[in-house]
């Protein structure tokens, strides 16, 4: 059976958080603020944001089809990976289990946390099968990171696969779907309600076009938002963040276009790419990149920065021999790099 209590840190569990003048105070009647020790003066700045960010999820909730107390924000999701090794993985005791090649910042995470990650390498249509990742497990396996679509490769990963992870394993599971906006595949925050263990990632840095506010979203039960809430820094996300979050939000239908015109671009560049003779193999990808395997990789990314253009050299990395992660840009920056590539054949 999934024991939360069991899984939390037995410090964090019984941690006294730290409590703000905003927490004790969050009403909107007062209108003589004297309690936090700030400045009277500078407007807008002066004032501390709200700690929990009420309107931000709101609005969120609406969008996202969830409850507000369903969503932990955080500065970029980067926050939420450190936080959950902070909340559920003792030091120097604990482990957990991610893919590889997948997302650098879970390896790092664990590294400073002083955490043990095992990786388990992709097959070789770069995709898992439960069962490895199971049996690598042992009782101090405290989470699973899975992403999906996954960076660097662009794919998704079997839905029912992640599904036998899901029920099988009695830990935390961390499904990261940074990039699920410009996927087609079904998703996994819909299902926070049917799975305790389960913690789904989003953030505004992608589809959203908005990395420069880094403004990060966890979704998952309640009781799990809540020890986030409790380790959390007390003003993690600042206030020009969340307005600019709230104001990005609002604008879902320039967001929703761009995100058709990246996939739309993606289709022809993809194409483009695969037809140059220095191309081997262009991957599928759910993403707002791909990865392309080329007959020189590092002789082809050094000519690209010497053309003034910077893509993603992932050839050092395992199952990613020679191979480029190219992000997808405006059309016009599309064009800038297909012409660079053409010049070099
Ligand atoms: N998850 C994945 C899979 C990513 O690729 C990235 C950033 N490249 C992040 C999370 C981090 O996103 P944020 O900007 O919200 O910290």
């Amino acid at each position: 059976m999934f024991s939360l209590k069991e899984l939390v840190r037995p410090n964090i569990w019984a941690l006294k958080p730290y409590s703000s003048a905003r927490d004790e105070y969050s009403g909107k009647e007062a209108h003589t603020f004297l309690d936090a020790n700030e400045s009277p003066y500078n407007n807008p700045y002066n004032r501390y944001p709200d700690p929990l960010q009420r309107e931000l999820k709101q609005q969120i909730a609406v969008i996202k089809d969830v409850r507000p107390e369903q969503i932990f924000l955080g500065n970029g999701s980067d926050e939420a990976i450190d936080l959950v090794f902070r909340i559920f993985c003792t030091p120097g005791r604990d482990n957990v289990v991610t893919i590889e090649p997948s997302y650098g910042m879970y390896e790092v995470c664990a590294d400073i946390n002083n955490v043990e990650c095992r990786k388990v390498l992709l097959n070789d249509s770069f995709d898992i099968k439960a069962q490895r990742l199971l049996e690598v497990c042992n009782d101090c396996t405290k989470v699973i990171f899975l992403c999906s679509p996954n960076n660097p490769t662009g794919n998704t990963l079997n839905h029912d696969e992640i599904r036998t992870v899901v029920e099988q394993f009695n830990g935390i599971v961390v499904i990261d779907e940074a990039y699920s906006e410009f996927s087609s595949q079904p998703l996994w925050r819909p299902e926070i309600d049917r799975y305790p263990n389960l913690i789904v990632l989003n953030t505004l840095s992608k589809a959203w076009a908005s990395a420069g506010i880094r403004l990060g979203i966890a979704f998952a039960q309640s009781d799990i938002i809540a020890l986030f809430n409790k380790v959390k820094y007390p003003y993690n996300v600042n206030i020009l963040t969340q307005r600019q979050a709230k104001d990005i939000l609002s604008r879902r239908p320039d967001v929703e276009d761009w995100v058709k015109l990246t996939i739309k671009e993606r289709l022809s560049l993809m194409y483009a790419v695969n037809e140059l003779d220095i191309c081997q193999q262009v991957f599928p990808t759910e993403a707002n990149f791909f990865l392309a395997r080329f007959s020189d990789a590092n002789r082809i990314y050094d000519y690209l920065v010497s053309q003034g253009v910077i893509v993603r050299n992932r050839s050092r990395i395992k199952l990613c021999g020679d191979c480029l992660r190219i992000t997808i840009g405006s059309p016009q920056e599309n064009t800038t790099l297909l012409s660079a590539l053409r010049r070099y054949c």
